[in-house]
C-alpha cells in the first residue's frame, strides 16, 4: 500500500475526519472508530511506514518518546485500572491498516478484553534453538 492510498495518511492530511487527541510534528493520535474499550487510541508516525521494522530507528525513538505521555493521558481520562500497548505487524498479526500504528487500550479489572493469552511450554531444547535463530537475524 502506498501512502497515497493509505487511510491513515489521509487522516494526517485532514482529508478524513478523525477524533484527534494529540498531534505534533512527528506523531498523530486519534480514537479508533472500532474500539475494543472506550478510549482505545491509535498513535501513528505522520510519515508512512508499513511495519515497526520499516521505521528508521531515530524516528521510531521519537514516536516511542510520545507513547508514555499519551497512554498516561488516555488511562487517566478513562479512569482505567491499566492499559495495553499493542503494535500488530502484518495481516497474520491482525494489522488491518498497513501504516505503522500503536494501540493504547484502556483496561479495567474484569473487563474481559484479551481474556485468553494462549501461552504454552517449549519442548526440551527448542527455546535455545529459537534464541540462536533470532540472534543470527539481528
Ligand atoms: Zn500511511
Amino acid at each position: 500500500m502506498s501512502a497515497g492510498d493509505c487511510i491513515f495518511c489521509k487522516m494526517v492530511a485532514g482529508q478524513i475526519p478523525v477524533a484527534r487527541v494529540y498531534e505534533d510534528e512527528i506523531v498523530f493520535a486519534f480514537l479508533d472508530i472500532g474500539p475494543i474499550s472506550d478510549g482505545h487510541t491509535l498513535v501513528i508516525p505522520k510519515q508512512h511506514f508499513e511495519k515497526l521494522h520499516d521505521c528508521p530507528p531515530e524516528l521510531l525513538g521519537e514516536v516511542a518518546s510520545r507513547l508514555g505521555r499519551i497512554a498516561g493521558a488516555v488511562a487517566a481520562a478513562m479512569n482505567a485500572d491499566g492499559y495495553n500497548l499493542l503494535c500488530n505487524n502484518g495481516r497474520a498479526a491482525g494489522q488491518l491498516i498497513e501504516h505503522l500504528h500503536f494501540h493504547i487500550v484502556p483496561r479495567n479489572v474484569g473487563d474481559g478484553v484479551f481474556d485468553r493469552w494462549p501461552s504454552y511450554k517449549y519442548p526440551h531444547g527448542k527455546i535455545e534453538k529459537i534464541a540462536d535463530k533470532i540472534r543470527e537475524n539481528l
